[in-house]
Parts: structure tokens; sequence; C-alpha cells
């Protein structure tokens, strides 16, 4: 696409990388039918071929208007445009730098501009999250289906107990923000299946929200806080020879992979940075290299106490988050892997469809999330599963708002078989 660039934005880094984008796309239109915005509304400027014409007016300095701003916050940042296109076209890091350039340029209303702001106070805060949750729970009746979900379930994973740290071989596990406040369960079981195939799990003192939250707010600096401080935490830990940097949420584990760009122009922080993204892994990236050892695991544990029939057969429909499908690439390891640990995995229509939770678009987009949702739970429920699995906690919350099927992270799946077995 031919594209002259405006002076605010031609020679920085921003407006190389973005040229080089927009110029990328041969405006084929491939990924128009993968984008559920535009499935929902018809309308090309809801789509990513549209929006990525939007984003080249933006930075060509054309004016600028709210309608502008709206077709880019309704992008969920899915990121299923990208793994549909021919060309390569690097759509989310487009959307990074025009809402960035849409946010200097176009002033929001002042309750829009309160929310976004409470969002990026509040969610990347554990205690914060807590003690809204607890005051969730007490006023749940007057509160919206999307701000009630999480508060209104008990969780349905068993809880597993967290290992001592014995073994040789040590992963780092990052544990973020918002699910240690909504699951803790989840990192416990991951660190039980590690574990079990002989990695310890340290928790990082210090770290804290992986910067996701604030950077799809377009909030540059806030995140980069984030980001350093997690970078402070970890290094001590991959100096003293830790492996990996494990999260149990994809979304997260995806945000890791950036920090090396964001951080590449500050030389206090880029070599450090670098080897933080090299290191990223989601956990279903680590147990997929551990095939053999995770058979092992549960053959033992068969041997020990086998599973009746029906316990060994337990129907799961498996929701792949875009963050694991579309940004990390990671597609079918998960159902590989609850395969070979004995479910049964039930059909799911649209895959790569996202289930509308996209950080905070639940909140900030109920309308068009509720109807992802409820397009996302048929799909789910239709090949009568006993259960829903998932591998972030966004997409977990946002479905349990929509069904009344047990919904959990499939590594608590992993852990609930290893010990159940063992029980
Ligand atoms: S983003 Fe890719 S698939 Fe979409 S119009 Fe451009 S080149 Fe075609
Ligand atoms: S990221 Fe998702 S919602 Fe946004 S344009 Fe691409 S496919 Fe559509």
């Amino acid at each position: 696409m031919r594209t002259a660039l405006a002076d605010f934005v031609r020679n920085t880094p921003e407006g190389r990388e973005a040229h080089a984008i927009l110029r990328s796309c041969v405006h084929c239109g491939f990924c128009l039918p993968t984008c559920p915005t535009y499935q929902l509304l018809g309308d090309e400027l809801d789509s990513p071929r549209g929006r990525i014409y939007l984003m080249k007016q933006l930075l060509e300095g054309e004016p600028v208007s709210s309608g502008t701003q709206l077709h880019l916050d309704r992008c969920l940042t899915c990121r299923a445009c990208e793994s549909a296109c021919p060309s390569g076209v690097q759509y989310g890091r487009l959307l990074d730098i025009g809402r960035a350039v849409a946010e200097e340029r176009v002033s929001r209303g002042p309750a829009v501009r309160l929310k976004r702001y409470l969002l990026r106070k509040i969610l990347p805060h554990t205690r914060r999250v807590r003690a809204v949750l607890a005051v969730a729970r007490l006023v749940r009746p007057l509160l919206p289906r999307e701000l009630a979900a999480p508060a209104t379930r008990a969780p349905e994973g068993r809880a597993s107990p967290w290992p001592a740290t014995r073994h040789a071989r040590r992963v780092l596990l990052l544990r973020g923000c918002v699910q240690p406040a909504l699951r803790p369960e989840i990192d416990a079981a991951a660190a039980q299946v590690l574990d079990r195939i002989g990695i310890s799990v340290i928790l990082p003192q210090g770290s804290g929200c992986c910067g996701a939250l604030t950077h799809h707010l377009s909030a540059a600096q806030e995140t980069l806080e984030h980001v350093r401080r997690n970078v402070d935490a970890l290094w001590p830990h991959i100096e003293a020879g830790a492996e990996a940097v494990v999260v149990s949420a994809s979304a997260c584990a995806s945000m890791l992979t950036e920090y090396g760009r964001l951080l590449q122009a500050d030389p206090a922080y880029a070599d450090r940075a670098a080897r933080v993204t090299a290191l990223a892994r989601d956990i279903a990236q680590v147990l997929a290299g551990e095939r053999e050892a995770l058979r092992g695991a549960f053959e033992g544990a068969a041997a020990t106490r086998p599973l009746t029939a029906a316990a060994s057969a337990t129907r799961v429909a498996f929701h792949a988050p875009c963050t694991l499908q579309h940004a990390l690439k990671v597609s079918g390891t998960v159902e590989a892997l609850l395969t070979a640990a004995g479910f049964v995995l039930t059909p799911v229509g649209d895959r790569q469809q996202c289930c509308g939770s996209a950080g905070t678009y639940s909140i900030l987009q109920p309308e068009l999330s509720e109807r992802l949702l409820r397009a996302k739970v048929t799909a789910l429920e239709s090949g009568a599963p006993q259960v829903i699995a998932t591998a972030n906690i966004g997409c977990l919350t946002h479905i349990r708002g929509g069904t009344s099927l047990p919904v959990c992270h499939w590594v608590e799946l992993l852990a609930e078989r290893l010990s159940v077995a063992n029980a």
C-alpha cells in the first residue's frame, strides 16, 4: 500500500515500523472472514483491512475523529487476522502504534477516561483486585453481568498443595496480577505438574503484572514501569541458572515476548529484557517439551491408583485463547497434552474465534463482548462436554459468566489427574 507518513511520525522508530507494515498490506481481504467484529457488524471499517486504512490516514496526518477511535477501540486485538494474512502483515504492532497516536489526538469523554483510569490503576495490582472483589461480592446483585461474573461463583478447580523446591532444574513463575486474586489454584497446579516431572518453581519476589493491561490501554509509561520491575525481579534468578520464565496465562506469556522490543532503546535494560523474552514460555510450551517425563508421571500415578473408566474418559471442550493460537502460535499442543492424559476432547466449532474477553474488552465493549461470549459458549457446549478448559484467566473468567458448566485452566486438569490417581 503506497504510504506517505506525516512529519510528526515519519522519522520515529514507530513511524518507520508502521510504514513497513502498511506497505506490506496488499488489500486482498483474506483477513476479513476471520475478524469477529467484521462478522458481527458487517462494516469494512470494523475489519482488519478497514482499520489498516484508518491507521494509514491517521499516520498520514489526516484529521482524526472519535469515529476512527471507536473503530480502533472495537478491535479485540485477537490477531486472528494475522494468522489469516498471506502477506505477513503485523497488524497487532500497527494497532499499538495507531492506537497510541489516536489516544494523543482524540480526547475521550470524562466517563470513559475515568473508566480507563480505574482499570489501569486497579487491575494490575493483586491487592486492589482482591479488595474490589470483596466489595463486589457484597454488592453482587447491583453489578452488571460482566463485572459480577468473577465474584459470583466459587472456583471449580481443586486446590493443589504448593510443592517444595527440591529439584536441580528450576524455572521462574510469573504470577501476574488478576490471576492470583481470582484463581491462585492455577499456578499451584502448574507448580505441582512441573514438580512431578522434576522441575521446581521459583516465585520471584517483587514481580507483578506483566504490563499487558496498561499496554492495551495505550499507557506506555505505566507499561514500562511494570516491565522494568519484572526484569529487575527476574534477573537474579536468571543469573543463578533458572531455565525459563513460565506463565500459566497465555496473554501474559505473549506480553513477556514483547519485553525485548519494549526496552530495546533503554541501555540499562535492553540486554536483560531481551534475555527475559528469550526465556519466556507459556506452561503449554514447557510441558510440550517434557512429553516423555509427563507420560512417565501419568503411568506412575495410574499404576498407584487406576482411574475409573468414567474418570479417565472425562469429556473436555478446550477453548484456545487468541494469545495462545495467534500471538504465541501454539496450536494443538494443549489438546495433545490433554489427550495424552486420558481426557476426551469434544469438537468445538470456530475454534479460532475470540470469546470476547480480550483483556478489558468485556468491560469497555460489553455488548460486542456479550455476543461473542454467547457464540463461543454455544460452540463449546455443542459437543456435550463435562468441563470447559482454557489457557488464560481472562477467557476463563469470561466464559464462566456464560455457562453453567465448570470452567478451569487445562493445567488444573493435568494436576488433578496426577493427584487423583495418587490420592
Ligand atoms: S492484512 Fe493481510 S489479509 Fe488483510 S487485506 Fe492486508 S494483506 Fe490482505
Ligand atoms: S485483531 Fe481481531 S478484531 Fe482486530 S481486526 Fe484483527 S481479527 Fe479483527
